[in-house]
């Protein structure tokens, strides 16, 4: 009787996206320019091994601007502050470089428009996560106008809104499907409503998820690399479980539990936003004795977008 060939089967894209990258990048180039440590207001992303391996390097992670000394170097992570948090920085005696995403500073930039123009506006994002806080604390106070947080149907059911003038926003990282309904939902009780041409989330969101629903098509369990809090990474495996398939959201190969893969023929491996392909590679090289010894790209799609450097960091 033949054996079954078992494999591995990779997502693209995975991991690393633009806005990571240079997250990261202004971290290290800040830590090669200037004496350490260098203070990162949060995690700079979503990802232990990274912020682990920035610790060691000489990053000193802080919660709140009030722990960052006089005349150090600072950094913002990639999900955004609020304009409290940054004005504060600007009254202190440190320097600082914002890491926040250039597609989160467009959705910033959104919800200051909408205020500007007279607009109540309605944010559909996970309460709590540090990039809906920073868009919660862009929307201008002093504009005469509300800003309402949603998550499900039955938030937008429960709105009270009595301005006929009214804008929606999304959170970068949401289920681009389940974003998809609620706009729906949102646009049959305010008719009037505006928003973006599509949503806001973004297009390493929008890659990684149409990614893994193929690879859920095509294995019987998927790995999702990343960890507990990145918001990209737990839609990743929501997904491939929406899509049938048994995920596991692991933050590297220590995570993998063998009993759970005993049946699997084939195992697909992707990587939220934040998750570096070194432990992707990892994960390879455990799977690879256990018998997974054929590994396959599921496609070649690749992502060319970059965003620049702050100029003081750029070579
Ligand atoms: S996931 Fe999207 S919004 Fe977040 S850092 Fe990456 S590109 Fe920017």
């Amino acid at each position: 009787m033949s054996k079954k060939i078992k494999e591995i089967v990779l997502a693209n894209p995975r991991g690393f996206c633009a806005g990571v990258d240079r997250a990261i990048d202004i971290v290290e180039k800040s830590l090669e320019k200037y004496d350490e440590p260098v203070f990162v207001r949060h995690q700079v992303v979503h990802n232990k091994r990274v912020v682990e391996s920035l610790e060691k390097k000489g990053v000193k992670f802080v919660k709140e601007v009030n722990e960052i000394p006089d005349n150090a170097v600072a950094i913002f992570s990639a999900h955004g502050v609020s304009s409290e948090v940054e004005n504060e920085a600007k009254s202190r005696d440190f320097m600082y470089f914002d890491a926040t995403c250039p597609l989160v500073t467009k959705v910033h930039l959104e919800v200051q428009k909408h205020a500007r123009k007279g607009r109540d506006i309605v944010l559909i994002g996970h309460k709590g996560h540090p990039e809906v806080v920073g868009t919660l604390g862009r929307h201008p106070k002093d504009s005469g106008t509300n800003i309402f947080l949603i998550e499900t149907k039955e938030d937008i059911e429960k709105l009270k809104i009595k301005s006929d003038s009214l804008a929606y926003v999304t959170q970068t990282t949401l289920s681009v499907d389940e974003t998809t309904e609620l706009i729906e939902v949102l646009k049959s009780r305010f008719p009037n409503i505006i928003g973006p041409s599509a949503d806001d989330i973004c297009y390493a969101t929008q890659n990684r998820q149409d990614a893994v629903k193929q690879l859920s098509l095509e294995c019987e369990v998927v790995l999702v690399i990343g960890s507990k809090t990145s918001s990209n990474s737990n839609r990743l495996k929501e997904l491939a479980e929406k899509c049938g398939t048994k995920s596991f959201l692991i933050d590297d190969k220590t995570d993998i539990k063998i009993d759970e893969l005993k049946f699997a023929t084939s195992v697909g491996i992707t990587a939220g936003a934040s998750a570096p392909e070194d432990i992707v590679q990892e994960v390879i090289s455990y799977l690879v004795p256990l018998g997974y010894n054929h590994v396959r790209n599921l496609s070649e799609n690749k992502e060319s977008m970059t965003f620049k450097l702050p100029r003081e960091l750029s070579d």
